[in-house]
């Protein structure tokens, strides 16, 4: 199975002085949905920033897919071959989804990624109207990002990443100031993406998002080291872990159902074999699985 990324004692500070990350080991392989979970200010963006190549350890070392990723290496002007391989592999949904939204319209938005991908204009058309119908956003084509909704704004910013068909998908709280509905439906989204081979990694203090849609979880503790790395039912079955790390509080109901029952009952592990039930049309899966395979 394919190394995605290997962090070597990766420790990160802001201006030299705000310490974000403190000696980080472990390893992601292909198809592992990983969430990160920690307390307000444990690290989580940063490390995914660290994992989309936008920062560099200040102390560590971090690989992708067998690359050292470096300021050197990866930061030159011009054309680098390695970096765009890594763009077409890595995509990351931020947070702040005012952040990544920058184009006129929802179309342009989605089109922007497939546009630097060498497809044709009528290729890059086709996927963008197939990612939208896929999210549910088609009617929004032509709003202009700014004015939509929350929820409206994160759906686009999931579908600006998926059309670029990256395989690593890193996502920084998905379900922050989303109403209940939206969360559910992304949290069958990213079981489908998951089944469909996708590696996910997941920043979030989402409990139930964690048990639904991962099975490893990584738990940053306040002094930014990982405190745990297991599986997602022990982690969350470690109440005095979870108390220390400000992820439930005293009063709170824990959940005792084991981790990744799925949201809907799944017939197998194939996407053919999918619960006709399931809210994902199997138009959906097919068009993920076509583009997993081109
Ligand atoms: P989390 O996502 O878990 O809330 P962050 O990775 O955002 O945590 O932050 C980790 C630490 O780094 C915090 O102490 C935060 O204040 C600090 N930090 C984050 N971003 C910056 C920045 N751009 N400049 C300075 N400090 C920062
Ligand atoms: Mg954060």
């Amino acid at each position: 199975m394919e190394m995605i990324f290997d962090l070597r004692n990766v420790s990160y500070s802001y201006a030299r002085r705000i310490n974000a990350l403190k000696d980080i080991c472990f390893k992601v392989n292909q198809n592992e949905q990983i969430s990160i979970i920690g307390s307000n200010g444990s690290g989580k963006s940063t490390l995914l920033s660290i994992l989309d190549g936008l920062i560099y350890p200040t102390v560590g070392e971090f690989h992708a897919f067998d690359n050292k990723i470096s300021e050197e290496v990866f930061n030159t002007i011009g054309d680098n071959a390695f970096r765009s391989y890594f763009r077409t592999r890595v995509g990351l949904v931020f947070q702040n989804s005012d952040v990544q939204l920058f184009s006129p319209t929802v179309f342009e938005e989605i089109a922007f990624g497939p546009m630097q991908l060498n497809l044709t204009p009528g290729e890059v058309k086709t996927r963008v109207l197939e990612v939208m119908e896929m999210i549910g956003i088609t009617k929004l084509k032509d709003r202009s990002p700014h004015t939509l909704s929350g929820g409206e704004k994160k759906k686009v910013c999931i579908a600006t990443v998926l059309a670029s068909n990256p395989d690593v998908l890193l996502l920084d709280e998905p379900t922050a100031g989303l109403d209940p509905r939206t969360q559910l439906w992304l949290a069958e989204l990213l079981q489908e993406l998951g089944d469909v081979g996708k590696t996910i990694i997941t920043a979030t203090h989402d409990l139930e998002l964690v048990e639904q849609i991962s099975k490893r979880a990584i738990v940053m503790g306040e002094d930014h080291r990982i405190v745990m790395d297991e599986d997602v039912e022990k982690v969350l079955n470690n109440v005095e872990l979870l108390l220390d790390s400000n992820l439930i509080h005293e009063h709170m109901h824990i959940h005792s159902k084991l981790a990744h029952e799925h949201l809907h009952t799944h017939k197998g592990k194939h996407v053919h074999e999918h619960d006709t039930e399931c809210d994902l049309s199997s138009t959906r899966i097919e068009l993920l699985l076509a583009k997993e395979l081109e």
